[in-house]
């Protein structure tokens, strides 16, 4: 599914690329910057996002050149590991649209770890439609 709104540039995340919010910096390059989340879901909750302004996955996917895509999954390795999550474990995931909740309008990444985190997905019947 596309995005059907234009990128939002006074977002939280641009916001805070841009220095007029504070954040708890983790990791930093040309292209990303990662972030503790401001209501951590687990003992490690870090937010990995593009310097770019992608509204999304599928914006990210469809917009942003190889350098930057690379440079993402580049840098939730490198933090993972700087954070010694890849001893004991780690989950990356993304919110995309309505469906799955996201909030923030700005493509993010969450990096979850520091505990065992329990099933991928709450279980709940499927609703029949
Ligand atoms: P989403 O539901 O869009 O995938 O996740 C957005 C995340 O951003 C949430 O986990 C939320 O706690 C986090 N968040 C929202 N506002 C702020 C903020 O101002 N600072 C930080 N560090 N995280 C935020």
């Amino acid at each position: 599914m596309s995005d059907p709104t234009p990128y939002d540039p006074n977002n939280i995340f641009a916001r805070i690329l841009r220095g007029e919010l504070p954040c708890t910096k983790v990791f930093e390059d040309d292209h990303v910057l990662a972030f503790h989340d401001i209501n951590p879901q687990a003992p490690i909750h870090i937010l990995v996002i593009p310097k770019g302004a992608y509204i999304s996955l599928d914006d990210f996917g469809t917009r942003a050149s190889d350098g930057e895509i690379g440079a993402l999954f580049r840098a939730l390795a490198t933090i993972a590991r700087r954070l010694g999550l890849d001893d004991t474990g780690y989950r990356f995931l993304g919110n995309h649209g309505i469906n799955a909740h996201q909030e923030v309008p700005h493509f993010h990444v969450h990096l979850f770890g520091g505990h065992r985190l329990g099933p991928m997905l709450t279980r709940k019947p499927v609703e029949q439609e």
